[in-house]
């Protein structure tokens, strides 16, 4: 199948659908998948791009059936695969979510679109370390993708700020263009998983622990370094660069269900039963954005297939099938 872009954004008629999905990441494409060959009639609809967060990964060596694959590839990948059942609705936000007596509505910047069921795979964004600096020099040398734009940075140095898994594959597949990668750690221990730390030590990277940052420092127009206190002496450093990535972890994306109804835990993850049911009765939720999650794209997939199943079974019992 030829793929384009210009597929995924198509024109929708209909506004009433079986399932609403919402997030184009592996989560809502792989519920789209198995709710439309359930015989289920589906929409996704997305803020920005189709594939979500896994365009982001550099480089993915752990989702089965692939050895290595580079995040673009794959997410490309699942939106060829789900396009063979469904539309995608991209650059369409969803601003709230509404149940009605035997509807779910979702208002949207393209007006509103219902459901008999609606699931929520919004995934996570990017959390900000809020440091002075941060804001100034965001796309001016900052930025919080390193497959986006770490290739502005070749042969030149860089620092990742948070040594967690994400930015470890982010400074690991850095390291390999850029002049020097560093990588900052607020904790005195490598937080990531071994097979990282053995690389990151093969390669000669330096993994900096106990490293609290306090300023992302400049002169104006770009970023010339940062600024970090040893947590252990107290002594301040900056380390210049010539660009920043911040992989400080992910915030849920669901201020938009703030009216829903739908119970959120204190840091704004969705609450499920085991089969993703919210406790909203038609809202489900799949993915990342879901309490508990493992934050994996194999854990999104699986999430999708099970509420997509979960949900068939709903209508089924409840005679709306
Ligand atoms: P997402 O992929 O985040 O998709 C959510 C979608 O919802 C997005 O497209 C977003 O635009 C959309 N959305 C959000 N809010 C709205 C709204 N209001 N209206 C409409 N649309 C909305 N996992 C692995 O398994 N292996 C790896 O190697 C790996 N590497 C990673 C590297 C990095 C740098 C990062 C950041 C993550 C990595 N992950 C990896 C994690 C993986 O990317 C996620 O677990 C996975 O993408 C989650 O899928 P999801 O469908 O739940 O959410």
């Amino acid at each position: 199948m030829e793929f384009s872009l210009s597929r995924v954004s198509a024109e929708i008629e209909e506004r009433d659908y079986d399932v609403l999905i919402i997030g184009a990441g592996a989560g809502g494409l792989s519920t789209a998948v198995y709710a439309v060959r359930s015989g289920l009639t589906a929409l996704v609809i997305d803020k920005s791009v189709s594939g979500g967060l896994t365009a982001e990964s550099p480089l993915v060596e752990n989702y089965l059936g692939f050895k290595a694959i580079k995040g673009t590839d794959l997410a490309q990948k699942f939106t060829e695969h789900a396009l063979e059942y469904v539309k995608i609705l991209e650059n369409t936000d969803v601003l709230s979510v509404k149940k009605d007596a035997d509807r779910i509505t979702a208002k949207t910047t393209l007006g509103e679109f219902t459901g008999k069921v609606l699931v929520v795979a919004t995934g996570t964004s990017h959390k900000h370390l809020n440091v002075p600096g941060e804001k100034e020099y965001y796309a001016k040398g900052l930025s919080y993708c390193s497959t986006c734009d770490g290739y502005l940075f070749k042969d030149k140095k860089v620092v990742v700020i948070g040594g967690g898994n994400s930015g470890a594959i982010a400074s690991i597949s850095m390291n390999e263009y850029t002049a020097k990668t560093t990588i900052l750690e607020y904790m005195d221990r490598y937080m990531c998983e071994d097979a990282y730390v053995r690389t990151i030590e093969k390669n000669g990277m330096d993994y900096i622990k106990n490293a609290q940052v306090l300023e992302i420092v400049g002169d104006g127009k770009k970023v010339s370094g940062v600024r970090y206190r040893d947590r252990a002496t107290q002594e301040e450093s900056v380390v210049s660069t010539d660009g920043v990535f911040i992989y400080v972890g992910l915030v849920p994306q669901t201020a938009f269900l703030k009216d829903s109804g739908v119970e959120l835990s204190d840091r704004g993850y969705i609450i499920t039963d085991n089969k993703g049911r919210t406790n909203v009765e038609g809202i489900y939720s799949a993915g990342d954005v879901t309490q508990g999650t493992e934050a994996q794209i194999a854990t999104a997939v699986g999430d999708g297939c099970r509420v997509a199943i979960t949900i068939y079974n709903d209508l089924i019992k409840s005679g709306r099938r």
